[in-house]
């Protein structure tokens, strides 16, 4: 379970996130969605430990998240970032690696984790040794997604895992994903600009606008009983 507390961020004086209190469930998928700029990337990466709130507090798995060691972090949560965050000069194989090297994982470990997780992103293993500009978007996708998951962590936090796809990447990719989260039964977020596709991979849904949540719910909450104005005008905007 993750639960922030009255959580606040400020950057420059804009409170981009906005005494946030929320509760996420275990073993589920939970979507975060918002318009461009309502602090969903701002939030995750507080719920990861790498930006610090200027208020609030957040418990992550029981543990409370300030104390905790960026071994520990690293362990609890897998966290692909906004667009990916590959590193241009590794290999995919590299890439997908580098945590458990750190960790000091032996060779025959990191070769079984990665067979397990080449089978589970259907990713081709003669595609291991190019480096992420030599893949394409759903593949780069795929390596940061086993990079997030080497060290099996109990948290998946997913940032815009759909972003810059073309439409049929996106839907073989978003039909993928789904069928990974029902197999991981792992606690997943998974932020998105669009309504629709939150409600293809979670139940739970919770919409901010302006650093702050709007409306939680599933998605026929959102259509059948908006909250507010704001939320009648992004169902139907359809963004
Ligand atoms: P998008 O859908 O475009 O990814 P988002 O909901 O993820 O948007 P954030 O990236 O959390 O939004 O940004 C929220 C606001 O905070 C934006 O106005 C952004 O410019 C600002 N912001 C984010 N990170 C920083 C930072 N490190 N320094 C200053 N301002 C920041
Ligand atoms: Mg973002």
């Amino acid at each position: 379970m993750i639960r922030l507390e009255h959580v606040s961020k400020c950057f420059g004086g804009a409170r981009v996130v906005d005494d946030v209190t929320l509760t996420i469930e275990p073993a589920r998928a939970t979507a975060l969605i918002g318009p461009s700029g309502s602090g969903k990337s701002t939030l995750l990466s507080m719920i990861v430990g790498l930006t610090t709130p200027d208020d609030g507090e957040i418990e992550v798995a029981r543990h409370l998240l300030t104390p905790l060691s960026a071994e520990k972090l690293r362990r609890l949560m897998g966290y692909v970032i906004q667009e990916g965050g590959l590193f241009p000069h590794l290999t995919a194989r590299r890439n997908i690696e580098l945590m458990a090297r750190e960790t000091g994982w032996p060779a025959e470990r990191r070769a079984a984790r990665l067979e397990e997780l080449l089978q589970l992103t259907r990713f081709p293993a003669e595609a291991l040794e190019r480096f992420p500009a030599e893949l394409s978007g759903g593949q780069r996708q795929r390596v940061a997604l086993m990079r997030a998951l080497m060290l099996d962590p109990e948290i998946l936090l997913m940032d815009e895992p759909l972003g810059a796809l073309d439409p049929l990447i996106r839907a073989d990719l978003q039909d993928d994903l789904a069928a990974i989260f029902a197999r991981l039964r792992k606690t997943v977020v998974i932020v998105t600009h669009d309504l629709a596709e939150a409600g293809f991979f979670a139940e739970r849904i919770v919409l901010m606008n302006r650093g702050r949540i709007v409306q939680q719910g599933r998605f026929a909450d959102f259509v059948e009983r908006p909250a507010e104005e704001f939320v009648t005008r992004f169902v139907r905007a359809g963004v």
